[in-house]
């Protein structure tokens, strides 16, 4: 069979297909992230973001999977941007997989030097969660994206989007989860995209209720949800670079602007106005130089159309995708103007340690997790904004793939709920293990000036050391695998960054490894922003007894 036909799905249910449990749900994440159902172009080895993927080639990726068949408990799997280059015997309690993706010595840390080296068939592009094996489809980011949006909410219009009206674009892997988000929030949303299967997906899939051809149908439709108080997603089919300067040519301004395309990725993640995805696609593979050119004057465009939007009213923010550098980059000078989404609504949230936890269901059904949802019901009871999310989140999320749930837990929750998950395994009232893990983008695991670091408090927003600490001290309490990233989110040169994923199997030795991990991991996020002087993260350390020297005076 060629590799384009390859279907990849993971098994599911309690038999092991390797020698043991943590190696078991290493190779069904692996297999996981490449299902038709979770991934954005499977047969290319691409999960999501841009050109994201789950393993360098299909020759890497049958060898991880040899490998990890063969790996014994106390041996240790060593990946190479997406390829499996050794074995070695550590011990029981270290991680049975370590891998770094995409990193590149900083003088040299630019796509150029990527595209090189990714064409000899020497590097691969890890993104987030493609490359470490914990992508969940659009549920990982949608909790994040409702976050980001309720919280905008309330700093403009009140605590609720009821009645407003926003513009992005992008309905991929991650940028798909926005009009759900934003019509959980109660608005209305446009969402611009440039490739008919993608919103078509995210139709199918009930992250986007309808979609349309033209702009005129879009605002007719958008208004009208707007002036009856309901919330709805409309996809519109077309390019953000063309479509938004239209609408400031039309005086048509939204209440909030963003943007979800692949902007960090000039090459793969963005379509330049007038090029049809054919054609684009075309483009990109005989003059790549002249297709980036034009995405960048492209994306210029689009952020002066941003930025216009935002003079005349509208509140703007950048969603994390590089955009503002890029047409910074093309001389737009005030590309700056609008802020990221982190210091603008989130930063508060990692200075408590709370980001994007999750955990999926290794048996495949659909009842584990519901099971798990009641018990932290009731064991957070407590916790009105959790116990909300939870319940819109199974009213409004089908499962991709392997069943799973996103749930922004911080510092003391997540150990609780590792342990409760790895309780209910020991019992047997779950069906088979559970993976427990978390997006890269987190409270202490990153270093990226222009997305999760953004304007610190002290200015550190460029020190990459945090997100090795956290890689280490992961290593060290025994995390079941471990990864360090360069260039997620934003694309290469402007991220570092670390992921973490830990097995709960029920047994004693999987409780420690939980406690350790779930303690550290968000401990990380605590101590990154008490160092750069965010005074809840103090507090934070301070009501959780954390040992921080440098707070001891
Ligand atoms: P993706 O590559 O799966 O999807 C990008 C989409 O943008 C594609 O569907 C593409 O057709 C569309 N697109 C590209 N150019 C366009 C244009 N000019 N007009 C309209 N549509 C266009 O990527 P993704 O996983 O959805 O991630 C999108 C971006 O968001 C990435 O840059 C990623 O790094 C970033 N991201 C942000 C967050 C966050 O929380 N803010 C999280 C993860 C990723």
């Amino acid at each position: 069979m060629s590799d384009q036909k390859r279907v990849v799905v993971a098994p599911r249910g309690s038999k092991l297909h390797t020698k043991g449990w943590i190696q078991e749900a290493a190779l069904r994440m692996l297999m996981n992230n490449l299902d038709p159902e979770v991934a954005e172009q499977p047969d290319q080895l691409i999960v999501y973001g841009g050109m994201g993927k789950a393993a360098r080639n299909w020759q890497a990726y049958d060898q991880i999977v040899t490998a990890l068949k063969e790996l014994e408990a106390d041996e240790t799997l060593l990946i190479q941007s997406g390829k499996p280059v050794a074995v070695f015997r550590t011990h029981v309690h270290s991680p049975r997989v370590v891998l770094a993706n995409s990193n590149l010595v900083p003088a040299w840390a630019n796509w150029k030097t990527f595209h090189e080296l990714d064409q000899k068939g020497l590097m691969m592009y890890g993104q987030m969660t493609a490359g470490s094996w914990i992508y969940i489809g659009t549920q990982g980011i949608v909790q994040g994206t409702y976050e980001t949006f309720a919280e905008c909410s309330r700093q403009h219009f009140q605590g609720s989007l009821k009645g407003t009206i926003t513009v992005t674009a992008g309905l991929g892997g991650m940028g798909g989860a926005q009009p759900l988000a934003i019509t959980m929030n109660g608005g209305v949303v446009i969402c611009i995209e440039a490739d008919e299967s993608r919103i078509k997906k995210r139709v199918q899939t009930g992250y986007c209720d309808t979609w349309v051809n033209s702009l005129d149908e879009a605002i007719t439709q958008a208004e009208s949800a707007k002036k009856a108080g309901r919330a709805e997603s409309i996809g519109l089919l077309g390019n953000a670079a063309e479509i938004l300067p239209e609408m400031v040519n039309r005086h048509y301004i939204p209440d909030i602007v963003t943007d979800q395309t692949s902007a960090h990725d000039p090459l793969h993640g963005y379509i330049p106005v007038g090029y049809s995805i054919v054609q684009a696609n075309d483009l990109r593979v005989k003059t790549p130089e002249l297709y980036m050119t034009k995405a960048k004057q492209s994306m210029a465009q689009h952020v002066l159309a941003i930025l216009t939007m935002q003079k005349q009213g509208a509140i703007a923010f950048d969603y994390g995708n590089n955009l503002r550098q890029v047409a910074a980059d093309q001389g737009v000078e005030e590309a700056f103007r609008y802020p990221g989404f982190v210091p603008a609504y989130i930063r508060p949230q990692f200075c408590e340690g709370r980001g994007p936890f999750r955990w999926v269901a290794l048996s495949g059904e659909a009842s584990d997790i519901k099971k798990i949802d009641q018990k932290l019901l009731e064991v957070f009871s407590a916790n009105q904004g959790l116990c909300n999310w939870i319940k819109l989140a199974q009213k409004h999320i089908q499962f991709q793939g392997l069943p799973a749930r996103i749930c922004w837990l911080g510092y003391g929750e997540r150990a609780i709920a590792g342990t409760m998950i790895n309780q209910m395994v020991a019992s047997g009232e779950l069906l088979a293990p559970v993976v427990i893990g978390r997006d890269h983008l987190d409270a202490g695991s990153v270093a990226s000036p222009n997305r999760e670091t953004e304007a610190m408090k002290d200015g550190s927003d460029a020190v990459a050391d945090w997100p090795l600490l956290n890689a280490l001290v992961n290593t060290a309490a025994g995390a079941s695998w471990v990864s360090i990233h360069h260039g997620g989110g934003v694309g290469m040169g402007y991220s570092i960054h670390a992921g973490m994923v830990v097995v709960a199997d029920g047994t004693v030795e999987a409780g420690e490894r939980l406690n350790r991990v779930l303690t550290s991991d968000p401990g990380m996020g605590i101590v990154r922003h008490a160092d750069a002087g965010y005074e809840k993260a103090i507090h934070a350390a301070n009501t959780n007894k954390l040992n921080i020297p440098f707070l001891k005076g």
